[in-house]
Order: C-alpha cells, then structure tokens, then sequence
C-alpha cells in the first residue's frame, strides 16, 4: 500500500511540473501568436520590417527566420 502512494504521489508531482511547462510553452506560443498577428497587419505599410524600438530595418534573414520579430537583433536582446 505504502509504495502505491509514494508512487501516486511523485506521478502528481510529475503531473504539477508538466502542467507548468505546458502553461509555459502556451504562454511563449499565445505571444509568439500575438506578435505575428501584429507583423501580419503591418505587411504592405511601412511598418514592416522595422524595429519597433530603434526604427532601423530589421535584416531580412531574420525576418525569415523569425517572421514574429518585432524588435532587430540588438533590440532583442
Ligand atoms: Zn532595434
């Protein structure tokens, strides 16, 4: 009886981490959705492409690489 529970108990445990985890990675995908929501609106205006903080065009290879950037390499980080 006694193993069961220590068994029950650790697979809770296991179960609060991977929620935690999960939240995480929904937080990162539901801003990740977020910011390529807001490049989608600025394609066509002169918006696009730009560093929403420093105003210089953010390098094409990023953009491909990362299309929800909204910031250039140096404002990133
Ligand atoms: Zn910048």
């Amino acid at each position: 009886m006694a193993p069961d529970i220590a068994i029950g108990r650790v697979s809770r445990m296991d179960a609060i981490n991977n929620r935690s985890v999960v939240e995480a990675a929904l937080r990162k995908a539901e801003e990740k959705l977020t910011n390529l929501k807001k490049v989608y609106s600025n394609i066509g205006s002169s918006d696009f492409g730009i560093c929403m903080k420093c105003k210089n065009e953010i390098p094409i290879g990023r953009i491909l690489i990362r299309p929800e950037s909204l910031f250039c390499i140096n404002c990133a980080r």
